[in-house]
């Protein structure tokens, strides 16, 4: 995979990508990020990037020319071919505005060869990068940050760890918060493992099994799969529950898991 990112502030990247599973996935040629400083693609004295905004009002907007003419290099495929996914290429930019990223946007863009991300910042970037020249406007949450580097940054984290042979142990990535496949697909699992299918992750312990006078669950040193199995589903109920009750709605639930749903709400009461 190879990933771009346009920006007016590239040593901003400096150190976000350059440790943990990016950094092995860099080095082991899985896939190469570029830093592109849109001061470059400007051809005034001041490598003016910004102007102010048409119709008035507060702060400054980023120009066209510069995005247009920089991300016009790379020689992508057109703006309609990555949006009927002909082309396995997508032109993103960060805005506040954009549809919300989350664990499925980053399996979709995982499956992508290239991605381009564009960093506004300012009051924003001038809209006709998002009409004509991006394809995709991906928001990361509903706040709204200074610049889309810290958004992009996330983007190109959650995404690289699910590059195929980018987290070393396959199985780790699939049964992990909000995980999309449910836990018939990994039937090839150990029995102590569950897909989360939608829901939060279970608890995870390691050693000390005392710390502090704080005991792990008994249950997950009994060597009893089937229990450890349930007890992680019934965690991960639990949790989502009392956290994000309303992924519960998008999650398909076993027989097991609605008899575990009514004791905790039982319990509850
Ligand atoms: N005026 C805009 C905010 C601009 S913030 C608004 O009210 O929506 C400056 C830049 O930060 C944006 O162009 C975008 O690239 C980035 N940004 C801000 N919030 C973001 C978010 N939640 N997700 C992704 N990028 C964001």
């Amino acid at each position: 995979m190879k990933i771009d990112i346009v920006t007016i502030f590239p040593d901003f990247f400096r150190g976000p990508l350059d440790y943990g599973i990016i950094r092995r996935a860099q080095e082991s040629g899985l896939a190469a990020i570029e830093v592109h400083d849109l001061r470059a693609f400007t051809h005034d004295r001041h490598k003016t990037v910004d102007d102010r905004p048409f119709g008035g009002g507060e702060g400054m907007v980023l120009k066209p020319e510069p995005i247009f003419e920089c991300i016009e290099k790379f020689g992508l495929a057109t703006r309609d071919e990555r949006i009927s996914g002909k082309a396995k290429q997508s032109v993103i930019l960060l805005s506040a505005q954009g549809t919300r990223f989350n664990q499925q946007a980053a399996e979709e863009l995982a499956r992508l060869e290239r991605i381009v991300l564009i960093c506004g910042r300012y009051e924003g970037v001038d809209e006709r990068v998002g009409e004509h020249l991006a394809d995709r406007e991906l928001s990361i949450g509903d706040y709204v940050l200074s610049g889309g580097e810290l958004g992009a940054a996330v983007i190109i984290d959650a995404v690289m760890r699910l590059i195929p042979g980018a987290l070393g142990n396959e199985a780790s990535s699939r049964q992990e918060s909000f995980s999309s496949r449910s836990e018939r697909d990994v039937s090839d699992l150990p029995d102590s493992t569950c897909a989360s299918g939608g829901l939060l992750d279970y608890p995870h312990y390691t050693r000390p099994a005392d710390f502090r006078g704080w005991m792990v669950p008994e249950v997950l040193a009994s060597g009893n799969h089937d229990e450890i199995r349930r007890w992680r589903r019934r965690t991960a109920l639990e949790k989502t529950l009392k956290n994000r009750p309303e992924l519960l709605n998008g999650t398909e639930l076993s027989k097991e898991d609605k008899k575990l749903l009514a004791q905790i709400k039982g319990e509850s009461n």
